[in-house]
């Protein structure tokens, strides 16, 4: 297994330029024809979908039981102890680009359908391996997948968390916009789906009193800031902390510290007014009509980037809805609050939640796997504020490849996977299969 692990590693499967007949370039489509390969090598039959993605199947009848893993990875970036593309052992873990996320799926997926081959077991459905090369930079090759493709009967995206992700919140993401501010200038933030860490706001000097704004900025959570005068300007430079989108209370959101902490100094401004109603402090989507939530979660509100251009200020909004809510109810609870003589906010995308109640066969199958395989019953299936393969393909939700409070480091330098937990990956991912047979 790791030796098959070893040879997906070593290519550098980051999107690169699109290149006749392979849509994501060279990387992602080396990576494919290598994991066909070994698919090939293991006896299974294999397919290639235009190089945007592929799969491995075995078996035979009407239903497809699809298990949809990855090849493509984030760039490696710096920091690294040892090579990112070669497979490297150590202390009983390896350590390697896409090692968890999500290259050691494929090869324990493929070793469970080799397991089950094996067994002797009634394989009346097909079991398909889809090995997708685009799902860190949108996913395009599950659109694909979907054009020219049956779609799933049913099964899992093993890249989320054990023992499975039966609920992934509605996504909305609008964008607040204001020209009335005497703020001179304000950056904040660099992605949307981040919380704001750092925002640089310029006033003018005299407009308010250093030592109240101080006072104001010391009663927040930031991190650190600093004040500083130059050309005439009052520099506020804050320091928050970063946090998924999705979990906007756990960071500390720069420029709305910073913007509090200026209305509470006494600066009369129509955007930092308009951006405390509308976004705020709290991110539960209060002042956008949206405070809600149902038994399997709340609303979540981020404010990723603040930046202004042409005396216009603009600040992103990423919001995370509760599964059991629709994109039109989104729509008409917030729309009373789009439009103002201070400001606009507009909706620019709504995506709907994906929900399999917690009691459903497909959640059950899965579940059921963990538990006989670790015998771990402390922590049940959850809903998640991000968005996996499973929102893109017909019958399935994300199980595994991480177990619960593990740290393997995806997406970042170092990333890992402990072996005893690749083999119990193997084994989980094996039961899960012959349940789904079975369902
Ligand atoms: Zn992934």
């Amino acid at each position: 297994m790791l030796a098959k692990l070893a040879r997906l590693v070593r290519h550098n499967s980051r999107q690169g330029e699109a290149l006749e007949g392979k849509p994501f370039g060279e990387g992602p489509a080396a990576a494919l024809a290598e994991a066909l390969e070994i698919g090939r090598e293991m006896g299974f039959r294999t397919v290639n979908l235009d190089n945007y993605c592929g799969y491995i199947e075995i078996g035979a009848g009407s239903d497809i039981i699809g298990i949809a893993a990855h090849l493509d990875i984030v760039p490696a970036g710096e920091g690294w102890d040892t090579d990112p593309f070669t497979l490297t052992e150590k202390d009983g873990w390896v350590y390697g680009r896409g090692v968890s996320d999500d290259k050691g799926a494929v090869i324990a997926t493929l070793y469970a359908m080799k397991l089950l081959r094996e067994s002797g077991v009634k394989l009346d459905k097909r079991i398909r391996l889809i090995l997708g090369c685009n799902e860190e930079s949108g996913s395009l090759c599950m659109k694909h997948y979907n054009e020219v493709e049956e779609p799933l009967t049913s099964g899992f995206t093993p890249d989320g968390n054990f023992p499975g992700i039966y609920g992934e919140k509605g996504m909305c993401a609008m964008l607040l916009r204001c020209s009335s501010s005497k703020i001179v200038s304000i950056e904040g933030g660099f992605v949307s789906n981040a919380v704001c860490s750092r925002c640089v706001t310029k006033i003018q000097a005299g407009s308010i009193g250093q030592g109240k704004l101080k006072n104001a900025l010391d009663k927040t959570p930031l991190t650190s800031y600093t004040l500083t005068e130059e050309d005439g300007l009052l520099v506020i430079d804050a320091v928050g902390t970063a946090a998924h989108a999705s979990t906007p209370l756990l960071g500390v959101n720069a420029a709305a510290y910073t913007l509090s902490a200026l209305k509470e100094a006494g600066f009369k401004d129509d955007f930092v007014d308009f951006y405390l109603d509308r976004i705020g402090l709290a991110c539960d989507g209060a002042g956008l009509g949206l405070k809600i939530s149902d038994k399997y979660g709340d609303l979540t509100l981020n404010n990723g980037i603040v930046s202004m251009k042409d005396g216009e200020i603009t600040c992103t909004i990423d919001i995370r809805f509760p599964v059991t809510y629709t994109t039109d109810q989104i729509r008409d609870l917030a729309t009373p609050y789009l439009t103002s003589d201070k400001g606009t906010v507009e909706i620019q995308r709504l995506s709907d939640p994906l929900f399999y109640p917690p009691d459903s066969p497909l959640v059950r199958a899965l579940y059921n796997a963990y538990v006989e395989v670790t015998g771990d019953t402390s922590i049940k299936p959850q809903v998640i504020g991000g968005g996996t393969y499973a929102k893109s393909l017909h019958g399935i939700i994300a199980f595994g490849c991480e177990f619960p409070d593990a740290d393997n480091h995806i997406h970042d330098a170092n990333e890992k996977l402990d072996i005893e937990e690749f083999l119990a990956q193997t084994a989980i991912y094996t039961q899960a299969i012959l349940n789904l047979l079975q369902n």
